[in-house]
Parts: C-alpha cells; structure tokens; sequence
C-alpha cells in the first residue's frame, strides 16, 4: 500500500477583517472572506516534503459550509493529491468535540492511513484540540505541537515537540497523527500551474449519510456538542508605561523600579 497520508484543513475567516457576534458568543464568518488556516499551510507542506521522501499519496479533509471547496483547492495545488469535503447542515454548529469526530469518521471510512498531519491551531477557534481529539477517537497515538521531523520511515516517526518551556524528541509508532507548529517549515508557493490543474480537479463532497454507516450521526453538528459558549469577553487593553532614568544613577534607578514593580526580585 502507498504510505498515505491525511491532512485536516480548515477555512478560516481572515482575522483582520471578520466581526464578532457578541450577542451569539460567536464568530460571524459571514462578515469577512475565508482562507486556509495559515498552521495547516505548514501541515501540507510537511505531509508533502514526507511524500517525497517515502512516495505515497496525501488526502485533505475539510469539513465547512460549501466554500470550504476552496480551501481544498488551495491544498491540491500545494501537492495535495485527493480533497475531501464534509459539508452539510446537520455538521453545522458542532463544537471540538463533534467536528473531530466527523472528521475521524470520514478519515475511517478512507481505510488504510499511515500518518494524520494536522495544524497546531487555527487562528479563528485556536484550541488546537481538533488533532489531538481526531487521534483519540481513532485510537492512535499522537504528538502536538511538532516543531521538526527529525527521521520519518514506513513504520516510525522521530520528532521535537515544542512545549514552549522544553523540547521534547519524541518516537512515535505509526499509524499516528502530529500536529505542526510553524516553525517546522517555510510552505512553498504553488505555481500558476499548479492553480489551474487545482482549479480542474475534482472535490469529494460528503454529507452525513455518507459517514452514516461508520458513525452515530447524533454525535454530529450541533447534536453532538456539549459544548455551550455563555459569553464571550474581549481581553482589556492595557497600555505601555514608559519612564526613562537619567543620570549616573540611572541604572540604580530602573532597579528599584523593576523590583517595586515585582518585575524580578533580590
Ligand atoms: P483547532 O483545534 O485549533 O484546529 C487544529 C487543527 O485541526 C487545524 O489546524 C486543522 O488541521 C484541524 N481542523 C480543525 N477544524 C477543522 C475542520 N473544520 N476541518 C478540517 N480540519 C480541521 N464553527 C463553524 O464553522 N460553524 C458553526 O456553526 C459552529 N458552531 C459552534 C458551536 C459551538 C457551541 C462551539 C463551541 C463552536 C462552534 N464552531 C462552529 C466552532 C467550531 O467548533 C470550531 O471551528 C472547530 O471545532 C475547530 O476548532 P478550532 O478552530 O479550535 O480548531
């Protein structure tokens, strides 16, 4: 069997643009134009710098309202080689939980895989709980935030985690699913060539009566979420301070003042 690897990747709102349903406790998605997840641009380029190495073949799973097709195009004319899209209204309003799991149905009812690749993150949710939650209902093992490949083979992966205080080198088995941070590559750009035999291709669309004979479609979309969202808050701006110390006591000065300030102590 070619080395198969699956990439999740997700359409998201450009951040600089989109509006906040404060009343819904929600994104409103409608107010700005999607694109790729910037950490699953980096997730793409990893599962193809892998398919280089082994060969294989890649899928890319999205699961989002109709336009998430071109989230998918964008991934085939990055070297993606099949796109898969989960769209249907009864997947909608599903929170971590209910959309990792339509996306572990769809990926089980594609058979065979060897690695799952998703992005730490998105910059909408930015939970980063969809990957780790994606192995846990497959049963796999997983390692988050993956800052490099250190060795990659048929059966294993030699990895660094990046856990913000410490790296982690991690062995892991396969079949098993990493999340990448952006550290781990530069994505490449696709050419013009590579746009328009994306534009071309073929996208899958599956509804939930395609998944329904691997999963229970109550633990889809909104049904399947126990999540609620009560409020949502905006982090309180504080503004900088600045104090300049002059003189040949200045340095005694900003001393005192960063220890006053409980910045570092004696
Ligand atoms: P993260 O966990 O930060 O993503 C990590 C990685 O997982 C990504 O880099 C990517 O590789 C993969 N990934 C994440 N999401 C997807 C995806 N959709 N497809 C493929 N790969 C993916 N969102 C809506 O768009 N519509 C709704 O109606 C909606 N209703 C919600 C209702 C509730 C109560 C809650 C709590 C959330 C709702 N959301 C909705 C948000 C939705 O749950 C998240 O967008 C989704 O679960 C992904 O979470 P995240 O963005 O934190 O992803």
């Amino acid at each position: 069997m070619p080395f198969h690897i699956i990439v999740p990747v997700k359409q998201v709102p450009d951040m600089e643009r989109v509006r906040f349903d404060v009343e819904k406790g929600r994104i409103d998605r409608s107010s700005a134009p999607g694109e790729t997840n910037p950490f699953d641009l980096n997730a793409i380029e990893a599962a193809v710098r892998i398919k280089e190495k082994l060969g294989g073949v890649i899928t890319a799973i999205s699961m989002g309202p109709p336009q998430a097709e071109l989230t998918l195009r964008d991934a085939l004319s990055r070297g993606v080689d099949r796109a898969i899209l989960l769209t249907d209204k009864r997947f909608a309003g599903a929170d971590t939980l209910a959309t990792s799991y339509a996306i572990a149905c769809a990926i089980r009812k594609l058979g065979e895989f060897n690695l799952i690749v998703c992005g730490e993150k998105t910059v909408d949710g930015d939970t980063g709980q969809v990957g780790p939650e994606i192995a846990e209902h497959l049963n796999i093992p997983h390692v988050a935030y993956v800052s490099e490949i250190r060795e990659v083979s048929r059966d294993k992966l030699k990895v660094i985690s990046d856990m913000g205080d410490a790296y982690y080198l991690v062995e892991v088995k396969l079949p098993a699913l990493i999340t990448v941070t952006k550290d781990i590559n530069t994505p490449r750009l696709p050419t013009l060539r590579d746009k328009l035999r994306a534009r071309k291709a073929k996208i899958e669309v599956w509804t939930v009566d395609d998944l329904a004979d691997i999963g229970d479609p109550d633990r889809f979309g909104y049904k399947g979420s126990p999540t609620t969202v009560h409020k949502i808050t905006f982090p309180e701006e504080r503004g900088r301070r600045g104090k300049i110390f002059t003189g040949e006591d200045a340095v005694e000065k900003l001393i005192e003042s960063l220890l006053k300030e409980g910045v570092f102590k004696c």
